[in-house]
């Protein structure tokens, strides 16, 4: 028997386990994915816990349901890969041998690595996170009993998963605030450690001129050195003072791949960015946010990677060359408040640009421009993850980004 194993039964994971166990012959190989939780988060979904859009119930779904038969999913911590001895040890002991292995543990939240973040005794006080299930609901509570003050959002460093997140709570809580008619009660700060609101330079133009529009301040450059109880320090010296602080704290990927000499400083594992293959070993892959590939860190390049990926594991393991090149695509809602959203699509060469997506001149949805049918398509983007992408179920989507609708010239 020849064993696949996969670390990380998340969107990338799951996926992946779904779409291999139909192309693999069942006679001759095994397939195991391990993950440490038996919870499945739509982690898309905790943008909108804080404003009482969803309820946590929505998000939530047991891991099993989404894991097909032929494949053994076993529930464990991974503590260390031996990537000499093709074995990966869990933390409660256990051992478990692989002919390939795919990392897609992804990446977290690490407030401690920003000094009285965690430590200040503002923690879940007036300082909160939504990239955790338990922080989004915690700020459910804020949001609700916030009536007046300074609200700062804040990104401690990039890359972070969704990097247009924080901008979407940005405008949503703006949103949020007038419709409870208090909005001139609330200072807006958006703390970003990029140039821009943004990475790209079109799309950083846009998206800034809409917090201008709603009178957001926006503090660009912003590398924090430290929290002094309810004030941003930067390693420059400008100190922003909150009340209530939303922060996206430093995203980093598991401890065992640091443990076990798989990855740079971010323990993100560093891969050839067109076929996900690990550079250091010729059987084992990273997938979706664990990688160090220069893309977002999202679900929908989690999902147009393991298309790739697919093909070209079926080669590989033939010892075929793999001929597919995944290109960075990614495509991404930003909610903007109001019931609108922007969309944006683009790859590693090629930035976000104004047009039509997927159909040109038709669409349904506008890139860079707000719409409501861009809104509409976020929410409905819960309902294919669960039912179409977790399960691997084919999308009439191109793996790879196309110029077709989009506008260069706009
Ligand atoms: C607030 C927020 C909003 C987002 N919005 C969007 C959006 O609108 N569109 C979009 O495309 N993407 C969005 N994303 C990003 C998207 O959720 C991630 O990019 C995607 O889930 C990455 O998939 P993954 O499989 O790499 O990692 P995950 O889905 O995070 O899965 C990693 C898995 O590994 C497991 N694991 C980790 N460490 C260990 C260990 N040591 N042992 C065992 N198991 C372990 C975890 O339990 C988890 O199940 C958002 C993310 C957040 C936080």
């Amino acid at each position: 028997m020849r064993r696949l194993l996969v670390l990380g039964a998340g969107t990338a994971g799951t996926m992946v386990v779904n779409k291999l166990r139909r192309r693999l012959d069942k006679e001759e190989w095994q397939i195991t994915v391990v993950d440490q939780s038996d919870r499945h988060f739509y982690q898309p979904g905790y943008l909108f816990v804080p404003f009482g859009v969803y309820s946590a119930e929505e998000i939530v779904k047991p891991r099993q349901r989404f894991i097909p038969d032929g494949v053994d999913l076993v529930r464990g911590e991974v503590d260390r890969v031996a990537p000499g001895g093709n074995e990966v040890l869990l933390a409660d002991g256990r051992r478990l041998p692989y002919d390939y292995l795919v990392i897609a543990t992804g990446v977290g939240p690490q407030p401690d690595q920003t000094p009285g973040l965690l430590d200040g005794g503002q923690w879940r006080k007036s300082i909160f996170d939504f990239y955790t299930f338990d922080g989004a609901v915690a700020l459910a509570k804020a949001m609700e009993g916030f009536d007046n003050g300074r609200l700062v959002v804040h990104i401690v460093d990039m890359p972070i998963k969704c990097p247009v997140a924080p901008l979407e709570f940005t405008f949503l809580a703006d949103a949020y605030f007038r419709q409870r008619g208090m909005r001139d009660r609330v200072e807006l700060t958006y703390v970003t450690p990029l140039p821009g609101a943004f990475t790209k330079p079109i799309a950083s133009k846009r998206l800034g001129s809409m917090l201008d529009e709603r009178k957001i301040a926006v503090e660009t450059d912003f590398l924090v050195e430290r929290v002094d109880d309810k004030t941003l320090v930067s390693y420059d010296e400008r100190e922003i003072p909150f009340d209530l602080l939303v922060t996206v704290p430093l995203n980093m990927g598991a401890e065992y791949v640091a443990r076990s000499g798989l990855g740079n400083e971010l323990n993100l594992v560093p891969v050839d960015k067109h076929t996900l293959l690990a550079k250091a070993y010729p059987n084992i892959f990273a997938l979706g946010d664990a990688s160090d590939i220069p893309a977002s860190k999202a679900g929908s390049v989690a999902h147009f990677s393991v298309e790739v990926f697919t093909e070209n594991f079926l080669r590989h393991v033939r010892d075929e060359p793999m001929t597919g090149s995944f290109d960075g695509h990614a495509n991404c809602f930003v909610e903007s408040g109001d019931g609108k959203a922007l969309l944006i699509d683009f790859n590693y060469d090629t930035e976000p640009l104004p047009g039509r997506y997927p159909l040109p001149g038709v669409g349904p949805f506008s890139l860079l421009k707000e719409s409501e049918v861009n809104h509409w398509g976020k929410l409905a983007f819960r309902w294919m993850y669960w039912n179409l992408l977790l399960p691997g179920r084919p999308i009439p989507l191109p793996a790879h980004m196309s110029m077709a609708g989009k506008h260069p010239e706009e």
